[in-house]
């Protein structure tokens, strides 16, 4: 608590107003000269929105203030982006004030311990593009790890070696995607069943992960089939930034980033409540992003969370991928929420139609015998108000554990709809 005060003081002393923000990256990026040059910067609701469209064939130079071009030391830029990936840099201090921000996370304290008792942990997020890899490596360390910084979606750590060294090493902390740790722990299960298997899985008490959403009821399901804490992060490489905790929640932190809610025909809707998220960033003066659509479907409320946070902002999926049921605007992610509470799947599709929606669910073994798919089958019935048709599957029908992922899984509602403004982003 102590710890948060003073840096919510120390993080407000150092932010900058949007104006500020504003007039700064009109000053000083060519391309914000050039987008703004007909608005005045104080006059910061009169700015276009820019979105990912607006950068397409834009150099990322020209997003990178020239006050630091001789102080970056990192580069990395967005995915599954429809127009351009957005590129952001980082100089070394912006990379070390990500982590220290990061370890604000009350779950930090759960995390620390379980270093106590074992030290070794593997890295198994992507490296390069994204800093989620960089990151959550130099996070770990910070707090006392020895880090085996795998990485993961590349020819040489492939799942099988990374679940046979995971077997070698045993760590107490594993960072990597939802699906990237499930076919981990697969694997393992299928090649060192029953002690090797049991001892590993068991060995992990935290799994730190990021870069694939996941919906609360999943990541309830995780802790409870692998007994461990699933620390779930919502943040992008572009500065956008939520802290995990343990009170169930996702907080946003004041001062870092300001906050605009749009609806569908891009009206304002203030700050609280369920729109599509336009961001400025306080802080990174080195890539400024003003007005900067990042189109997350997202809900903020008020938080009354126990340790103090006073916003929660929850991620609904991707808007490009959203889609119009029973006067509600649904992301994948609240398609998620509901298939998982009625137990652990590997992954999901659901396809909607103009008479039914089709949900073709994929078994994960280690929790097979949990299922509630009629329960789930009601449920969806229910909060759709369509007819609903649910298949199970084995595992390999969606998932090939053994191959190399060449693809983010976030197109896994699918409408088929005339009616549908689904674009699938390009880069995956
Ligand atoms: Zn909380």
């Amino acid at each position: 608590m102590m710890k948060q005060k003073l840096w919510s003081l120390a993080i407000k002393s150092k932010s900058s107003s949007i104006y500020q923000m504003a007039s700064y990256a009109s000053q000083n990026t060519k391309f914000y000269n050039n987008y703004y040059k007909r608005y005045n910067t104080d006059d910061f609701e009169s700015l276009p929105i820019l979105t990912k469209y607006n950068l397409v064939g834009v150099s990322p130079y020209d997003l990178l203030s020239q006050e630091f071009k001789d102080k970056v030391y990192l580069y990395g830029e967005t995915s599954g982006s429809s127009g351009a990936p957005t590129p952001s840099f980082f100089t070394k201090k912006d990379f070390e004030g990500l982590i220290s921000l990061s370890s604000l996370t009350p779950y930090i304290k759960t995390i620390k311990e379980h270093l106590k008792k074992n030290r070794t942990a593997v890295n198994g997020l992507t490296f390069g593009y994204t800093v989620a890899g960089f990151s959550f490596g130099a996070l770990l360390q910070m707090h006392g790890a020895m880090v085996a910084q795998l990485g993961t979606r590349s020819t040489i750590g492939t799942p099988v070696r990374t679940a046979a060294t995971i077997v070698k090493l045993q760590p107490g902390v594993i960072s990597a995607t939802p699906l990237d740790f499930m076919s981990w722990a697969e694997i393992i299960r299928k090649d060192y069943y029953p002690l090797d298997y049991e001892k590993t899985i068991d060995n992990i008490k935290v799994l730190l992960s990021t870069a694939e959403p996941c919906a609360d009821s999943r990541q309830h399901q995780i802790e409870k089939h692998f007994s461990l804490t699933h620390v779930n992060t919502y943040a992008s490489v572009d500065g956008f930034f939520s802290l995990p905790c343990p009170c169930g929640e996702k907080h946003l932190i004041d001062g870092i980033n300001y906050i605009e809610l749009f609806n569908h025909k891009m009206k304002p809707l203030g700050a609280n409540g369920k729109g599509r998220l336009c961001f400025t960033s306080l802080m990174r003066k080195t890539t400024p992003m003003v007005r900067y659509m990042l189109d997350d479907l997202i809900t903020i409320t008020d938080s009354k969370c126990e340790y103090g946070f006073k916003k929660s902002v929850k991620p609904h999926g991707r808007y490009e991928l959203s889609l119009e049921l029973n006067n509600q605007t649904w992301g994948n992610l609240d398609f998620e929420e509901i298939i998982y509470k009625y137990g652990l799947f590997m992954d999901y599709k659901v396809y909607v139609t103009d008479n039914s929606i089709s949900v073709e669910l994929e078994e994960y073994p280690i929790a097979k015998g949990d299922y509630d798919l009629s329960g789930l089958e009601n449920e969806l019935s229910a909060s759709t108000g369509m007819n609903c048709v649910i298949s199970l599957h084995p595992l390999g029908y969606l998932t090939d554990c053994w191959k190399i992922r060449e693809a983010k899984s976030i197109v896994k509602v699918i409408d088929q709809r005339l009616s549908s403004r689904q674009t699938i982003p390009q880069i995956l």
